[in-house]
């Protein structure tokens, strides 16, 4: 049996992952459940799947949780705040957590279970670009497993060889073949990015997902987080991960060897598979997910991204290139000008040029801690504001 926490168990891939559990209720039992706001939600998971402890964001949320509980005469113990959330990932009582808090608020509990050991499963792929070699050093550390459920990087995960160790050239690897569906805007003229609305941006034509991810997808800055993504969970240099636009989303990811083969993992785009495979591996259980008829889908198409359409995914290459804080700095950028478009404060085209200045105002240092690290998230956040406003 293992425990599991679900951090961000509300959200989209929360709710896929206790989808799987629910298959397979011999196998896996939830230890905690953590949501930000929807607590209502929570209370009906709490009631379904009966975790030990919830975590809510504040005291407010907490005491309403604890009510709704009480009415459901449940046990589960109730906490709140940022602290919670590393209790909950680093506790004795839970073997996995499935990080799948979107952006930089799922960096202290990643982190807190990659510390202790923990089977990692890893949707949060913020905390991986932000933290880099700290989050890898952690990992390595303690002993942890660190298992991808972004679905590409999942793919790559299923076509790399059995005991592969970061590095690529000790076993044949030339690159890695990142698809990506190109989002709602791949064919839309250039010209008329700067009027589209959240709700056209957050309108996927293949993923049904979290609003701050379906953005990034449109702005394909998503595709620049994974490419670093890849970078730290492979060990393969910016050079050797090339995004290929795939509109059909069927090949989740390929990786090129060097005697000409290229392995892909195909499937239908339906987050169950990735999350199923983490959650089972080295074995395979039942998703939830149809099978794949190829003979209805007809034709895979693939061509290269316009960086002209798509300059996120060049100013993450960059970032990437650059090194030190300028990932942590990017992200920042791009979580407050994705919120401000949300909002309706910022034009869609206004996303890129914010993140671009603000890579160009602050300079590239060195992050050697946490402490620097959130330093350099803090400043960059504040000079994105600076500039909105
Ligand atoms: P979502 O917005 O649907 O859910 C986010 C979850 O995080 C919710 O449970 C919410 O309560 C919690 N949360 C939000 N802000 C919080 C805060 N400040 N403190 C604590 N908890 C907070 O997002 P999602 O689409 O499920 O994505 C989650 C993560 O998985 C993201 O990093 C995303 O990039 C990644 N991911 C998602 C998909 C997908 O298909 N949805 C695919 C690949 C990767
Ligand atoms: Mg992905």
């Amino acid at each position: 049996m293992q425990n599991i926490t679900i951090l961000g168990s509300t959200g989209s891939i929360g709710v896929s992952t206790l989808d799987v559990l629910a298959r397979h209720p011999e196998r896996y039992s939830v230890y905690a459940l953590t949501a930000h706001t929807r607590i209502t939600q929570l209370a009906e998971q709490c009631e379904q799947f009966r975790p030990q402890i919830a975590v809510v964001g504040s005291a407010a949320s907490a005491e309403q949780l604890t009510r709704l509980l009480r009415e459901k005469r449940l046990k589960t113990q109730v906490i709140y705040g940022e602290q919670a959330l590393c209790d909950v990932a680093s506790a004795p009582g839970c073997d996995t957590v499935m990080a799948a808090i979107v952006g930089a608020a799922g960096l202290a509990p990643s982190l807190a279970a990659a510390h202790a050991g923990k089977k990692i499963l890893l949707a949060n792929k913020e905390a991986l670009v932000m933290s880099g070699q700290l989050f890898i050093d952690a990992v390595t550390a303690s002993g942890a497993t660190l298992l991808p459920i972004d679905s590409e990087h999942n793919a790559i995960f299923q076509c790399l060889p059995q005991g592969y160790q970061r590095n690529p050239a000790a076993k044949g690897i030339v690159k890695i073949l990142l698809t990506a569906s190109g989002g709602p805007f791949l064919t839309r003229t250039v010209d008329t990015l700067e009027s589209v609305t959240p709700a056209e941006a957050v309108a996927h034509p293949k993923w049904v997902m979290g609003r701050k991810i379906s953005v990034d997808s449109a702005t394909m800055m998503n595709k620049g987080l994974e490419v670093i993504e890849a970078h730290w969970l492979f060990g393969i240099p910016a050079s050797q991960i090339e995004v290929v636009i795939h509109p059909q989303s069927v090949i989740h990811s390929m990786v090129s060897y060097v005697d000409g083969s290229v392995l892909a993992q195909l499937g239908n785009p339906d987050m169950r598979t990735p999350i199923a495979n983490a959650l089972a591996y080295p074995e395979r259980i039942s998703s939830g997910v149809a099978a794949l008829d190829l003979t209805i889908i007809g034709q895979l198409q693939f061509s290269k991204p316009d960086l002209k359409r798509f300059p996120c995914l060049k100013l993450a290459y960059d970032a990437l290139l650059s090194g030190g804080s300028a990932a942590i700095i990017l992200n920042a950028a791009n979580e407050v000008a994705v919120e401000a478009f949300l909002d309706g404060k910022i034009g869609f085209r206004m996303i890129d040029q914010l993140i671009s200045r603000t890579m160009d105002t602050l300079p590239i240092c060195s992050v050697t801690d946490i402490d620097s690290l959130l330093e350099q998230d803090r400043l960059a956040r504040l000079t994105v504001r600076t500039f909105i406003s």
